[in-house]
């Protein structure tokens, strides 16, 4: 299928989103600089294609039966865009859905999940040693339950399999082969590790930098191969301070770290430049991209990221000027080429 062909539901519409061009951040570095538009999926973000990934690799095992009576249920600890993912693709094959969340999350994400009939465990957010962890309550709530199946997006190898097949494939195709640079953050690593491993298997000289937010520990762990952090951040869904499979099949070359206000100066020119509001993943990955262009500056080397999903998902954070100011985040003008 490609990007015009009819689809018939959610399942079929997965993936196979455009390449856009950042066009602004293009013409202040030189190079080409593009992000994968995910926001084009059916759930609205790039999480739809892990929860594909995951669903049909149940499915082939025999895990996951769709449209069974009584149905079968998929289980996981989610921050919320695989929730939702999941949740609009078992809508449509037929299962329950039961997901464990904390509960500090952007309160569109809960609306949008209840929408889709999920049932929702929320508790609040703790350490991962902690049993109370939504990751430990999915496997809790997984094994308790008959007929479930327990996702686990950070250790299912179909995660990231499934972006190597979809993303990593598409963005070598819609660059013509001709990409320089990979830039994107890690929430499971899916993504990083699957287009990680389809862009070095076609050619070993393409760069691929982690961009990692503050409060993560994997900017440390590719720097200097041990996992610490320092500070904090209001980004949603990437950040993690543990090695998870997905992340260890991942290819990096370099970490940067992004802050906060640079994520949010990044968002508010990307929506006042391009005319797109994205989400907080998304201005950070598109943050880094600018700045590896700013190291290349006017090579034209092409250059991609992914835009993780859109800025409506966080209207009420980083949408809302109120809530910036408390943050301190209030967005300033992108800083001037030197
Ligand atoms: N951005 C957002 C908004 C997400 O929800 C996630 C997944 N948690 C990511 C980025 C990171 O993607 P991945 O899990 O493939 O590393």
């Amino acid at each position: 299928m490609n990007g015009t062909a009819r689809a018939g539901t959610v399942w079929e519409l997965v993936g196979q989103t455009p390449l856009m061009e950042l066009t602004s951040l293009s013409k202040l570095t030189g190079c080409r600089i593009y992000g994968k538009a995910e926001f084009c999926n059916p759930g609205g973000s790039v999480k739809d294609r892990a929860a594909k990934g995951i669903i049909r690799d149940a499915e082939q095992r025999g895990l996951l039966v769709p449209h069974s009576d009584p149905p079968y249920t998929i289980v996981e600890g989610t921050a919320g865009n695989t929730g939702i993912g999941l949740a609009t693709l078992a809508a449509e094959r037929g299962y329950k859905v039961i997901l464990t969340m904390p509960d500090d999350q952007a309160s569109e994400k809960y609306a949008m999940l209840k929408a889709l009939g999920a049932e929702l465990d929320l508790g609040p957010a703790c350490p991962f040693a902690n049993p109370n962890h939504f990751y430990h309550r999915a496997r809790a709530i997984a094994e308790a339950t008959p007929r479930a199946y327990w996702a686990n997006q950070f250790e299912n190898p179909a995660n990231g399999d499934f972006h190597y097949e979809t993303t990593g494939a598409e963005i070598w195709e819609q660059t013509g082969g001709r990409i320089d640079v990979f830039t994107c953050a890690a929430g499971t690593s899916g993504t990083m590790s699957g287009v990680s491993r389809y862009l070095k298997e076609k050619n070993p000289n393409v760069r691929v930098v982690l961009a990692d937010p503050y409060g993560s520990g994997m900017y440390c762990q590719v720097r200097t191969g041990k996992i610490e952090n320092e500070g904090r951040s209001v980004t949603e869904g990437i950040g993690i301070m543990r090695l998870t499979t997905n992340f260890k099949a991942a290819r990096i070359d370099d970490a940067m770290r992004v802050h906060d206000q640079d994520m949010i100066d990044m968002l508010y020119h990307l929506a006042r430049h391009d005319g797109l509001v994205v989400g907080t993943s998304a201005a950070l990955n598109a943050m880094a991209a600018y700045r590896l262009g700013l190291e290349l500056r006017g090579s034209g080397a092409v250059i991609a990221t992914i835009l993780c999903d859109h800025g409506t998902r966080y209207q009420s954070r980083v949408l809302n000027e109120d809530w910036l100011r408390e943050k301190e985040l209030l967005p300033r003008p992108l800083a001037p080429v030197q």
